[in-house]
């Protein structure tokens, strides 16, 4: 037996009857953008999320980029981002002339140190991006504090947390704007790309309809310059079906995280995922820790178990931002994680014998006698 990282057709064949009888009867209308469909997914998720209003895009990247752009954030601008995340939470920043600025992670949930923010904030900071990384919550109260302080914007990538909660509150509830992917892989994945917003803040969600939409709110009048990025009606329905189904299989990829961290403690050079009494994770992903992390990962193949690394290179580290001013700063919180992080197959798909399986090829690759 064999245990893939993630099998993303499986959420289709559980629901398949469902899902091709809504995506039919989108094929049949006639109407595939701007219809119905995404109109209803939106109210869904932002009752889903607790939040007054959420605004779908085409991807978790424009979902975040323009929110920054809605916020009125671009050239000359700073962003504080974490130094540990998905590029894209830096990429978003950059794609509106902003510079995202690294501050380093608390070390046990790998999301942002509160502590570490203030230092990052200068005259030109205008917003902060907490990521809440492999679904689990940033400690979002201080970092909020922070910038009521200095007058400057929250913007949350939930891009991993769909379902997640700090202190009790679903992540997206509001009170920041928060951006969600809806890529395939995600907790709530689309089939295909797919993006969102939720706020309750209507003004602000009247701007995010206008900058994915040319700038315009009256067909052929165009109030900004601005881009094309929607969600379409056949992805709206499928998501639709399967919002319906998130708290449940959230439960499960809970329950999976129960049995590895049961199964798994106590186990000598291996460190498991932490959570913070703040938070109720939707755990994305399930990341242990381990000084000797490509050995494991190699042992793990071995034993037919296949994992990932979320993320092998830090931001400021990537080619991509070798002009960066940060590009040769050491952030050895980030680099420490880089080097250590391993992510176990987790998701709602999983079987039992999987999870044993697994299980048993990690306490197996920290056996004395495969060292
Ligand atoms: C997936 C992801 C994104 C980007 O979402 P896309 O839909 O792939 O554009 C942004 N931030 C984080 C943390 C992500 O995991």
């Amino acid at each position: 037996m064999t245990v893939p990282f993630l099998d993303a057709g499986a959420a289709y064949h559980e629901l398949r009857t469902e899902i091709d009888a809504a995506v039919g009867r989108v094929l049949g209308s006639g109407r595939y953008l701007a219809g119905p469909e995404v109109e209803a997914f939106e109210a869904e998720f932002a009752r889903f999320c607790g939040a007054a209003h959420c605004v779908t895009v085409g991807s978790g990247c424009d979902a975040l980029e323009l929110s920054l752009r809605a916020l009125g954030i671009g050239p000359g601008d700073e962003v504080v981002v974490p130094s540990h995340t998905f590029i894209a939470t830096w990429l978003a920043v950059s794609a509106t002339g902003a510079t995202p600025v690294p501050a380093e992670p608390d070390a046990a949930t790998a999301t942002l140190d509160p502590g570490r923010v203030e230092a990052a904030i200068t005259p030109r900071t205008s917003a902060i991006v907490p990521v809440h990384l492999y679904g689990h919550p940033a400690d979002l109260d201080p970092i909020t504090r922070i910038a009521r302080r200095h007058g400057i914007a929250v913007l949350e990538d939930a891009a991993q947390a769909h379902g997640a909660r700090y202190r009790g509150n679903r992540i997206g509830s509001g009170a920041n704007p928060a951006a969600f992917s809806f890529y395939p892989g995600k907790n709530l994945g689309a089939f295909g790309d797919g993006g969102a917003v939720t706020t309750d803040d209507a003004e602000f969600a009247a701007r995010l309809k206008l900058l994915r939409n040319y700038g315009s709110a009256t067909k052929y009048r165009h109030e900004v310059r601005a881009t094309n990025s929607r969600l379409d009606e056949l992805q709206a329905t499928a998501l639709r079906v399967k919002l319906r189904r998130l708290p449940a299989w959230n439960a499960r990829r809970a329950a999976v995280a129960r049995r590895y961290t049961e199964a798994l403690a106590g186990v000598p050079g291996l460190e498991l995922p932490a959570v913070a009494p703040w938070a109720e994770p939707a755990w994305h992903l399930f990341v242990v820790r381990s000084g000797d992390r490509d050995r494991v990962q190699a042992a793990l193949r071995e034993s037919g178990v296949e994992t990932l690394i979320h993320y092998p290179v830090p931001p400021h580290r990537s080619p991509a931002y070798a002009d960066h001013p940060h590009a040769r700063t050491r952030f050895p919180v980030a680099e420490a994680l880089a080097g250590e992080v391993l992510s176990l197959p987790i998701g709602p798909h999983l079987a039992p014998e999987q999870v044993r399986r697994v299980v048993e090829a990690v306490l197996g690759a920290f056996s004395p006698a495969v060292r």
